[in-house]
C-alpha cells in the first residue's frame, strides 16, 4: 500500500525506549507512528529484565549510560505519578564480602554522590543484619541507595504505550521495518521513505530504537557505522512462599561487564535472581541453560545463603544489545532525519526516560518543531486490579459486573472482565493478556487459565481458537483436528 500522509516522526521499534519516547513527543502536535516487528510492544528485552530502576550510582558519568541513568530513575517517579503503574523504592544494597570490594564500595559511594544521587549511606554489619536478616554473615559492610525501586517493566511499557495512543500515536505492530529507501537525488536532505511488507511510510524522521536490531535498521538508511552483539541474561523466579526473604535489591560489587548477580524482590512479592552475562552469536536465544542456573544460584548463595534451586516456579532469558564501546549510542546521523537510540544495554530501562527527554531535544536541534498540545493527557485510565481491591470492592464490582464474579486465573485471582479489558486494550496474544493481567503467571504457570485465555482471546476478536498464539508469528498452541491427523507422527 502507498503512502496516504506525511508522517513526522517513525520510531522504529516500540519497546521501553521507543514507547516512552512516542509517548514524550505525543505532548506535541506531531503526526508519531510507531513500527513494531512483534505482535505486540514490549515484547523484546524491556520484558525480560530484572525490572530495577537503578539507584543512579552504578554507571560511569563518564557515558551517556552514566549521564542517563540518575535522571531516568527520577523520571520513573514521574511517570508513575502520571499513569499509576506499580513502582516500589525498595532501596538497594550493595554489599562488601572482601577488603578489595569496600573499595569498590568506596568508589560507587563517592561516584553516586558526584551524580547527585541523594541518600547514600554505607552501612556496617549490624545495621545490615538489622535491615537484612537473611544475607550472608561473610559480609562485612554496604552501600544502601535508598532510591533503587522495582517495577513490572511489561506492565509499565503497556501502559506508556496505552496512554501514547491516547494521545493520538499510532502503536503499529506486526510491522518489521525491511528497507529505508536511499535519499532521493534531487533532495539529499527531503524525507525518508520506510517500508514494512505492508506498507509505506513517508516521514521527516526516523528514530531507530530496534533494540538487537538497530545496527540492521542503521544499515537500511545507509548508516551502518556500528554493530549490535548480544549478552544474554538468565533470571529465576522463586516460589511466593520466600516473600520477604530479602526486602531490598541485594547486589554484589560489580565485574567489568555486568553488574553481578542480584537477589531481587520483585514488585509482585517474589524473589527473583539473576542475570548471567555471557556473550551470545544468537540475538534470539532467550533459553536458559543448567550453566546458566549452576552459576546463578552459586552466586546468588554467596549473598543469601537460604537460597535454593528447588525453589524456581519461572525462569527466563534476555538479551541484551550491546554496542562497540559499550555505551548508548544517542543522536543524529550522516542521514539527515534519521536518529539512533541503539546499544540502549543495562541501565536501559532505567534510562528510558531520560533518553526520551535526550531525543527530544536532538529532535528539536535538527529543525522538528514542537508546539504543545492544550489536548495532551498527561494521565492513564489504570485497568482494575481486582486481586488487590478489599473483598467489599470485590463484592461490589461482581455486584455490578457479573464478570468480575468469574475468575479465569485462579493462582492470580485474574476475573473474565479483566481479560476482556486487556483485549480491548490490545492484547492480540496469550502473553499479551498474561502480561497484561497476569493471568498464566502464577504458581500454575497456566496449567489452569491458558484455556480460558485463548476461548476469550478468539471470541473478543472473533477469530478462530486455532489461531490464537502465544506471541506473534507461528506460535500457535492448538492445532485442527484435521491438520493434527495430517501431520507426521512423532519419530516418522
Ligand atoms: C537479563 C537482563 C536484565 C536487565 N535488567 C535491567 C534492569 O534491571 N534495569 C535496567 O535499567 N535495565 C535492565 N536491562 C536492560 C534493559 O532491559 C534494556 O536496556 C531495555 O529494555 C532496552 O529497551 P529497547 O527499547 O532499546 O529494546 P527492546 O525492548 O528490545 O525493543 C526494541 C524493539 O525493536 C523491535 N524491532 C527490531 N527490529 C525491528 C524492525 N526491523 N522493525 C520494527 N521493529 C523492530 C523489536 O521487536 C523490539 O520490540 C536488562 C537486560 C537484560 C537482558
Amino acid at each position: 500500500m502507498g503512502p496516504s500522509r506525511r508522517h513526522d516522526v517513525v520510531v522504529i521499534g516500540g519497546g521501553v525506549v521507543g514507547i516512552t519516547l512516542a509517548r514524550a513527543l505525543s505532548r506535541y502536535q506531531l503526526d508519531i507512528v510507531v513500527l513494531e516487528r512483534d505482535a505486540e510492544v514490549g515484547f523484546g528485552v524491556s520484558k525480560a529484565n530484572s525490572g530495577i530502576i537503578h539507584s543512579g550510582i552504578h554507571a560511569d558519568p563518564k557515558t551517556m549510560k552514566g549521564q542517563l541513568e540518575w535522571p531516568g530513575n527520577e523520571g520513573w517517579l514521574r511517570l508513575r505519578d502520571d499513569l499509576g503503574f506499580g513502582f516500589a523504592q525498595v532501596g538497594e544494597l550493595l554489599v562488601a564480602l572482601s577488603d578489595g570490594e569496600l573499595r569498590t564500595v568506596e568508589h560507587l559511594h563517592d561516584q553516586g554522590e558526584r551524580k547527585g544521587v541523594p541518600g547514600l549511606q554505607r552501612w556496617d554489619v549490624d545495621r545490615i543484619r538489622k535491615h537484612q536478616p537473611n544475607l550472608s554473615r561473610d559480609i562485612i559492610a554496604a552501600l544502601w541507595a535508598p532510591t533503587a525501586g522495582v517495577i513490572n517493566p511489561y506492565e509499565a511499557v503497556l501502559l506508556i504505550a496505552d496512554n501514547a495512543a491516547a494521545n493520538g500515536v499510532e502503536i503499529a505492530t506486526e510491522q518489521p521495518v525491511i528497507a529505508i529507501d536511499p535519499p532521493d537525488p534531487h533532495e539529499p536532505d527531503g524525507p525518508l521513505t520506510v517500508r514494512t511488507p505492508t506498507r509505506t511510510l513517508v516521514t521527516r524522521y526516523v528514530v531507530n530504537a530496534a533494540g538487537l536490531r538497530a545496527d540492521e535498521v542503521a544499515r537500511m538508511a545507509g548508516v551502518g557505522t556500528f554493530t549490535i552483539t548480544g549478552r544474554k541474561g538468565e533470571e529465576y523466579l522463586l516460589d511466593k512462599r520466600l516473600a520477604g526473604l530479602v526486602t531490598s535489591v541485594i547486589f554484589p560489587c560489580p565485574t567489568p561487564t555486568s553488574k553481578g548477580t542480584l537477589v531481587i524482590p520483585t514488585f509482585d512479592g517474589t524473589i527473583m535472581v539473576g542475570p548471567t552475562a555471557e556473550a551470545t552469536d544468537d540475538k534470539d536465544d532467550t533459553a536458559t541453560t543448567p550453566e546458566g542456573a549452576q552459576a546463578v544460584f552459586a552466586a546468588a548463595r554467596r549473598l543469601v545463603p537460604v537460597i535454593s534451586q528447588r525453589d524456581v516456579i519461572a525462569e527466563f532469558a534476555g538479551v541484551r544489545a550491546v554496542a562497540e564501546g559499550d555505551d548508548f549510542i544517542l543522536g543524529p546521523t550522516a542521514r539527515r532525519g534519521f536518529i539512533n537510540a541503539a546499544g540502549i544495554q543495562s541501565p536501559g530501562l532505567t534510562a528510558a526516560p531520560a533518553i526520551a527527554d535526550h531525543l527530544v531535544e536532538v529532535l528539536r536541534d535538527e529543525g522538528l518543531e514542537l508546539r504543545e498540545r492544550s489536548d495532551w493527557r498527561r494521565r492513564a485510565e489504570h485497568p482494575v486490579r481486582f486481586s488487590v481491591l478489599s473483598t467489599q470492592e470485590q463484592e461490589e464490582l461482581a455486584a455490578q459486573q457479573p464478570d468480575f464474579a468469574k475468575l479465569v486465573c485462579r493462582c492470580e485471582l485474574v476475573t473474565k472482565a479483566e481479560v476482556l479489558d486487556a483485549i480491548d486494550r490490545g492484547a492480540r496474544t496469550l502473553d499479551g493478556v498474561k502480561f497484561r493481567t497476569r493471568a498464566g503467571m502464577g504458581r500454575c504457570q497456566g496449567g489452569f487459565c491458558t484455556w480460558g485465555c485463548l476461548e476469550l482471546l478468539a471470541e473478543r476478536r472473533g477469530i478462530p481458537i486455532t489461531e490464537v498464539t502465544k506471541r506473534g508469528g507461528a506460535s500457535w498452541i492448538l492445532r485442527d483436528r484435521e491438520d493434527a491427523h495430517a501431520a507426521p507422527t512423532p519419530g516418522s
